[in-house]
């Protein structure tokens, strides 16, 4: 099973080693981790080794994966939705403890079947802070807060924002300061006592550095700082922090001495783009049997200093000259953030979980 092609090596340990660091670091100015799996798809044995490492909650944005940790036998934590479609309100309130939501019909959803299956559910509520993805503007958060306060079965545990993702706004003083206004402003309004703050993602990295008090920010939810060892401003390493804990292990398919300029007459590739190219003359080059039905391109990064000089659906063509690589070597990449989240979800790339944390058997994933 270790040598299947292609495949990526999970290392389990150095993710527990991340999550261990970032929950002491965080831990100092008083706020806890919310464990983000969805890059991973929820595999089990990683949501493992995050709350081995420290985290009070694990939280996907996709119901699905919650199921499957369920399934597989996460049980020692809190399971935390990211995002609420209000389709899934029944299978969320059977699932999951605790969601992030933005809209009153969706909450009145979530009572409907809380109180249907005598059950509590929390809510965390989202609050725009410019990045402008998810979140109810400051403005309408009384009005909000005063619909929903006498649902039966919700509780409301806090206020969350998300920043970093889709405007690229920086978490700093400013308004992580708006965010602790706000929860006590709403928390003396309504005469609540939130549980949680959450200031948001692995973005919040420099800021937490910098900050002198973190006011009532409580909690952060990281993804890809525990994943990949990088807060997501400028994508800089954690210091003490693994970012090797996923390797791309693929196969070489082809490799031959050609000409570097195609021949015959032009046509559009398979993606509809008239290619063009230089002439470097008769080079050695090689194919790896992967492509871009299973990873961006762009996300995966060459140990050495492979280049890469195409990619069609299921074939990367690179240059050879310098490495010499035959049919059957393997090529190791790197993978960010964005070519994580492509290659953990192709069905194609096999997954091996190794250097398990403490005692723990060898496992591999399951196929999905
Ligand atoms: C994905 C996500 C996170 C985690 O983001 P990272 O940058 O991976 O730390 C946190 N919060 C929400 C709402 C998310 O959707």
């Amino acid at each position: 099973m270790d040598s299947v092609l292609p495949r990526i090596e999970i290392s389990l340990s150095k993710i527990q080693d991340n999550t261990r660091i970032l929950s002491r670091l965080y831990g100092l100015k008083g706020i806890s981790l919310m464990g983000v799996t969805k890059a991973v798809l929820g595999e089990p044995a990683i949501a493992e080794a995050m709350i081995k490492g420290g985290v009070e909650f694990i939280a996907d944005s996709r119901i699905e994966n919650i199921i499957r940790m369920r399934v597989g036998g996460i049980t020692d934590t809190q399971f935390v939705l990211l995002r609420t479609p209000p389709s899934q309100a029944e299978a969320i309130i059977k699932n999951v403890d605790i969601s992030l939501n933005t809209e009153i019909e969706t909450v009145k959803k979530l009572s409907f079947y809380a109180k249907e299956h005598n059950k509590s559910h929390k809510v965390i509520l989202m609050v725009e802070l410019g990045d402008l993805r998810e979140g109810i503007l400051p403005c309408d958060l009384p009005q909000f807060i005063k619909t929903i306060l006498p649902l039966s079965n919700i509780q409301i545990i806090g206020l969350g924002c998300n920043l970093a993702c889709h405007g690229g706004i920086k978490p700093d003083s400013k308004n992580m300061m708006k965010l602790s206004q706000l929860t006590t402003a709403i928390e003396k309004e309504f005469q609540l006592n939130f549980q949680l703050t959450s200031g948001g993602n692995s973005a919040n990295y420099e800021w937490y550095l910098s900050t002198q008090d973190a006011g009532k920010i409580n909690n952060l939810r990281l993804g890809e700082s525990i994943l990949l060892g990088r807060e997501t401003v400028s994508r800089k390493p954690i210091p003490g922090l693994h970012t090797g804990a996923f390797k791309l292990i693929t196969e070489v398919i082809e490799s031959k001495r050609k000409p570097s300029l195609p021949f015959g007459e032009t046509c559009q590739d398979a993606f509809g783009n008239i290619p063009s190219f230089l002439d470097r003359g008769t080079r050695e080059r090689g194919i790896i049997a992967l492509g871009r039905q299973d990873i961006r391109v762009s996300g995966i990064l060459p140990e050495n200093k492979l280049a890469i000089l195409g990619v069609s659906s299921d074939h990367i063509i690179f240059d050879n000259e310098k490495y010499k690589y035959r049919a059957g070597d393997e090529v190791k990449f790197d993978l960010d953030y964005g070519g994580l989240l492509a290659a953990m979800t192709s069905p194609f790339i096999h997954k091996n979980l190794i250097d398990p944390c403490n005692n723990h058997e060898r496992r591999h994933m399951s196929e999905h």
